[in-house]
């Protein structure tokens, strides 16, 4: 804002001219009541700020009958009351004006999304807001955007400006507000009592509905984020693996081990070619005969920002989710075991994973094959990477190395722009970021090429990998964060509530690779994972053991039953201890991590 000093100001009109409670701003109108102010933006934000929610509405079973107009009328009122009641909490002269266009504006922004791509707002949809990083942002601007936000946030802001506030003694607004807050309560509790069975059982069958109430949404969320710290101590990180050692496989090894993480961004099991999907998406990975493909893995949450952390957390969904304290992750055990860790990032950073080790970006490359616009495509990731590596602790690269490679991958809604010319394999592509004005198709053109791109990718690690294989003995496991939603039942993009996301959205394609030499130290024939991997369910859950039992690290965080690679273990394991055909078992000893 800026501050005029008083002496620049200019000096007030002669009195003659204005009548006495008029104010610069509003040469003619009446003050109004900060109570009835507050009613009438209550009664805006209800309805034309909650299209979203009446367009659902009026979707339900049952709607068209009397009974059906009834209970979107209390629907409303109850929606409309609850506003009222929020703002009679601010119905004072000075912040009625500041906390009413907050509220505006939120609701217009949410309004815009829910319309736009289905979104439905809780916290850790705010959380995802609060991470957005200046190019993730501008992905999403939009002259529709401009638009709608001007629609449902101009004209109520304008009357706000131009309407001057009565001022009312300290008490008697007291009294106002009170009345207020009480006839809202009363008007929900009445409205309820109307419908009670009918909003019931919608709320039970349809819980989706609560998260698309506009603003309170919003506001709910925004307290359940300020009132975590009640919750969880963030503060605190409690440690996690101090006794993490490396097993018996590193005594003597004739090569290091080097594993490269691939964290996937947005990747939709179902949009592999790999893993059944009617075009082919994965030309290069499938034509390698030497991948385990997990077709059936499931996501911690439906965000980055809920499920990397989820996922490098020894706790699983369940027990992340409710957890009072932040843990040390998966990277900090690798390093706790000695290992040399390297996180490069090519999109918005490790959401406080890698925040004791530290992270390399990409971001700022300039390479004119793979960069454009401040923003690169994930092969950029490997250039250079084996100096990167090289300048980690050369005692901790003579023991192993496990690099993560952070993707932008099929980031949304700019799927254009995650893919090279060259893998453009689906067209026409929809070239815009309003998702919604273009053919479905294209939308889907769009992001399966981005599936192209990140298949060239992945083989590029993987030829990365085998140029490393003299001097490593390697592997990669490639996991997407969360799935996607394409426009199924006009959803688009990601981050609904778990418990409400379609199974799009939690579906994540998984895939590991072992070099032989790789195989034979960790016990694990890329057969057998193969087979084992192929439909059984996991989830992101087994992550972070998953990881720890390949690197053979030992210590009380692994958990053996999280292990997604322990059943072939065991299974090599039992083969060796049986006497082979005409002999004994011959062969080094089978070994079990944890
Ligand atoms: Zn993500």
């Amino acid at each position: 804002m800026l501050l005029i000093p008083q002496r620049l100001r200019p000096l007030p009109l002669p009195a003659a001219s204005t009548r006495p409670h008029d104010t610069p701003s509003s040469p003619s109108r009446e003050p109004s009541r900060p109570a009835w102010v507050a009613v009438l933006v209550s009664l805006w934000l209800a309805t034309a700020c909650n299209l979203p929610l009446w367009r659902e509405v009026m979707q339900l079973p049952g709607q068209g009958s009397a009974r059906g107009w009834l209970f979107a009328l209390a629907f409303a009122l109850i929606v409309a009351a609850g506003n009222a009641a929020l703002l009679s909490l601010f119905a004072w002269r000075r912040v009625l004006k500041p906390a009413a266009a907050v509220l505006v504006l939120m609701a217009a922004f949410g309004a815009y999304f829910m319309l736009a791509y289905g979104i439905a707002i809780d916290a850790s949809m705010l959380v995802n807001v609060l991470q957005t990083d200046v190019h993730e942002a501008g992905d999403l601007l939009s002259w529709r955007m401009l638009g709608t936000v001007l629609v449902l946030a101009a004209p109520p802001l304008w009357w706000l400006a131009r309407t001057p506030l009565r001022h009312v003694p300290t008490l008697r607004q007291a009294g106002h507000n009170t009345l207020l807050l009480l006839g809202a309560v009363a008007v929900i509790v009445l409205s309820l009592l109307l419908v009670f069975q009918d909003f019931a059982s919608t709320m039970r069958n349809q819980p989706r509905l609560r998260y698309l109430i506009n603003p309170l949404n919003s506001v709910y969320a925004l307290g359940h984020l300020a009132t975590q710290p009640l919750r969880m101590n963030a503060t605190q990180l409690l440690p996690l693996g101090r006794d993490a050692q490396l097993g018996a496989s590193y005594a003597g090894q004739a090569r290091p081990p080097l594993l490269v993480l691939v964290l996937g961004e947005t990747g939709r099991s179902g949009n592999f070619g790999l893993n059944g999907y009617e075009r082919d998406t994965t030309p290069r990975l499938s034509a390698r005969t030497d991948l385990a493909s997990a077709r059936n893995a499931w996501s911690c949450g439906t965000s980055t920002a809920a499920s990397v952390p989820c996922m490098f957390s020894h706790l699983g969904r369940t027990g992340f989710e409710a957890r009072s304290a932040n843990f040390e992750n998966l990277i900090d055990v690798l390093h706790h075991a000695g290992l040399a860790v390297l996180w490069l990032d090519n999109q918005s950073g490790c959401k406080g994973v890698c925040d004791r080790i530290g992270q390399a970006s990409t971001g700022g490359l300039q390479d004119p094959a793979l960069c454009a616009g401040g923003e690169c495509l994930d092969r950029v990731m490997l250039q250079g990477l084996a100096e990167r590596i090289a300048a980690l602790p050369a005692e901790q690269r003579a023991r192993g190395t496990v690099v993560v490679l952070h993707q932008m991958g099929s980031h949304g809604p700019a799927y254009f722009k995650r893919s090279a010319q060259e893998n453009k394999k689906f067209l026409p592509e929809c070239t815009s970021n309003a998702l919604q004005e273009c053919e479905r198709q294209q939308v889907v053109n769009a992001y399966d090429n981005s599936i192209v791109e990140t298949d060239h990718f992945l083989d590029s690690v993987l030829h990365w990998l085998a140029d490393q294989g003299s001097q490593a003995q390697t592997a990669m496991i490639y996991v997407a964060d969360h799935g996607e939603s394409l426009g199924e039942n006009n959803l688009y993009l990601h981050g609904l509530p778990y418990a409400i996301a379609p199974d799009v959205q939690k579906h994540v394609p998984w895939i590991t690779w072992l070099s032989p030499a790789m195989q034979s130290r960790t016990g694990l024939p890329m057969g057998c994972l193969q087979k084992d991997l192929a439909d059984r369910r996991i989830t992101h859950d087994s992550y972070f053991h998953s990881v720890l039992g390949l690197m053979d690290v030992r210590t009380g965080a692994y958990n053996a039953d999280l292990d997604t690679f322990a059943p072939c273990r065991a299974r090599t394991a039992s083969l060796a201890r049986a006497p082979a055909p005409g002999g004994t078992a011959t062969g080094p000893a089978p070994r079990a991590p944890g």
